[in-house]
């Protein structure tokens, strides 16, 4: 196809950042860390390799997912744990921190919320940070794996992709047939999970996750939030998913209280403030 005259000039314009987030409000990390410094843990729920739970994390608490026994990647929902339609929206996480995120940054709630559901307050994979093929961990890029795209790629009928442990995770929860929680299940934060995008075609990757047992990542719950966690069946996703093959390993999700006195100077998320009158 032939190229404009100005093809190079129009390349040569330099990109501007989407959002620039100098605007966006912050978490107050300073009173985070002491807040931290308080942490009593008050609950545990430990999740199956290649199967999903349900936890709840009231406004105020903090909760771990930790790396146990071997390298294993999660896959992580969060709703308000009241109203199940506002849920973690990952494109718009996306949009606002970029492809990966990390402490300081949060996961933010859909339409017409879009709100802090949770702050990460910790993170021992922090050191990674981006390494020669343009990976890095925890990524708000994958969807998750699911039984319809294996199907449309591989054929056949797997049932323990993240997809379908999140769906009998929450269906158990709410005591609701798995067709009735499937609509509620969305995309994910993938928890340690190393992944980027190839330089060529620009195409989504996975290489195996650096985590070990023993790391964790830590979140500060701004709303009262209810969390599923799905201990993917590609493991620590070096080679593939939807299938078996892979070593798999449980995952601990751990909630901690803090001291409330600590807590007293922390701002949990506000509403958002648009109107919602959409012009009309
Ligand atoms: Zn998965």
């Amino acid at each position: 196809m032939m190229e404009p005259e100005d093809a190079a000039a129009r390349r040569a314009v330099k990109p501007v950042i989407c959002y620039p987030v100098d605007t966006l409000p912050v978490p107050d990390m300073a009173a985070l860390t002491r807040a931290r410094a308080t942490l009593t843990k008050v609950d545990e729920v430990l999740v199956p390799a290649r199967d999903a739970r349900c936890f709840s994390v009231p406004a105020g608490h903090f909760f771990r997912i930790r790396s146990v026994e071997g390298p294993q990647v999660g896959d992580l929902n969060l709703w308000a744990e009241n109203d199940l339609t506002e849920r973690f929206y990952s494109g718009k996480t996306r949009a606002l921190h970029g492809t990966h995120i990390t402490t300081g940054q949060r996961m933010w709630s859909s339409f017409p919320h879009l709100r802090p559901m949770a702050t990460i307050t910790h993170d021992t994979l922090e050191w990674y940070g981006k390494d020669a093929f343009g990976g890095s961990v925890h990524d708000v890029i994958g969807t998750r794996c699911d039984p319809y795209t294996h199907n449309l790629l591989a054929g056949g009928q797997y049932h323990q992709c993240c997809h379908s442990n999140l769906v009998r995770a929450l269906a158990a929860h709410l005591d609701v047939p798995p067709l009735q929680a499937e609509p509620h299940v969305h995309d994910v934060l993938n928890v340690f999970m190393c992944t980027g995008f190839t330089q060529d075609t620009g195409q989504y990757f996975m290489k195996a996750s650096p985590v070990r047992p023993g790391d964790y990542l830590e979140f500060f719950a701004e709303i009262d939030l209810l969390g599923a966690l799905s201990a993917c069946p590609g493991g620590d996703c070096s080679s593939e998913h939807s299938s078996d093959a892979a070593a798999c390993h449980p995952l601990l999700v751990e909630i901690f209280a803090a001291d409330p006195a600590v807590l007293e100077g922390i701002n949990l998320a506000p509403r958002n403030h648009y109107d919602r009158s959409h012009g009309t």
